[in-house]
């Protein structure tokens, strides 16, 4: 028989809690090195239990894992820094964010720490107030781009032409991929990209972090790109947080 266990250290980001039985819980994660996976811990929300507040949304925490049975269980977690925010707006932006991530599929083979970074640079752009719906559009399309579900912006995903100065990009329905307005699409959407907006939108894909401040769509582009972007995660996921914060972009 086998008694050797296995020890892991890693930083994460907790994006879900579920209670379950008396005071168990799994806690879903996005690890800086293993990217998203579940712990199981008995006793988590009991009285005396310490992890509730250190093992919570907006935080950074090193966690120490054990691997029994091809589960993975909570050893020790100790706090690194909290991403305060007391604002409606800024809990309705994070709590989307984090069941965005909660969403991704796990066990799958990604370049997590990227993605790590990036959630940790958007958290600090938001709890610092500035440019949050740019943040928050900005992270989305540094997601899908991770995941593989992003094309170009500068260039027709069919005739390959890079689009001219004056030239609007169109978007394919429930996609990520342009075409120019000389290649016929057997299917229109009311979603286009004018070339402010594509430059916007290169610059975020190509700087990976936030400082010097990237620049910023206005207001109406990014509602309707988020449009856009719903459309892409309907196809997806469920996400309940969603219409509440479609209410506060639109406000
Ligand atoms: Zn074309």
């Amino acid at each position: 028989m086998d008694h050797s266990i296995s020890y892991k250290k890693t930083d994460c980001f907790c994006l879900k809690r579920r209670a379950y039985g008396k005071s168990s819980a799994v806690i879903h994660l996005l690890t800086r090195e293993f990217g998203p996976m579940s712990l199981y811990h008995k006793g988590f929300f009991s009285k005396r239990s310490p992890y509730p507040a250190i093992l919570d949304l907006g935080q950074e925490t090193e966690v120490v894992m054990t691997f029994r049975e091809e589960r993975c269980f909570l050893k020790e977690a100790s706090l690194k820094r909290s991403f305060n925010v007391s604002d409606h707006s800024g809990l309705t932006l994070m709590s989307f964010i984090f069941e965005l991530l909660a969403s991704i599929p796990q066990q799958t083979h990604l370049p997590f720490h990227q993605l790590y970074q990036d959630l940790a640079d958007t958290l600090e752009g938001m709890t610092a107030g500035k440019g949050r719906f740019n943040l928050a559009l900005r992270f989305q399309l540094r997601l899908l781009n991770i995941l593989g579900m992003t094309g170009d912006v500068d260039h027709c995903s069919r005739c390959h032409k890079r689009f001219s100065k004056e030239e609007w990009a169109y978007a394919e329905p429930h996609c990520w991929n342009f075409f120019c307005a000389s290649c016929p699409s057997p299917l229109h959407t009311a979603f286009r990209l004018s070339q402010s907006q594509r430059q916007c939108i290169t610059s975020w894909f190509h700087s990976d972090r936030i400082s010097p401040p990237l620049p910023h769509m206005n207001r109406s582009g990014v509602v309707q790109t988020q449009k856009h972007l719903n459309s892409i995660y309907e196809e997806l996921y469920t996400l309940q947080s969603l219409s509440e914060y479609m209410r506060l972009l639109e406000s």
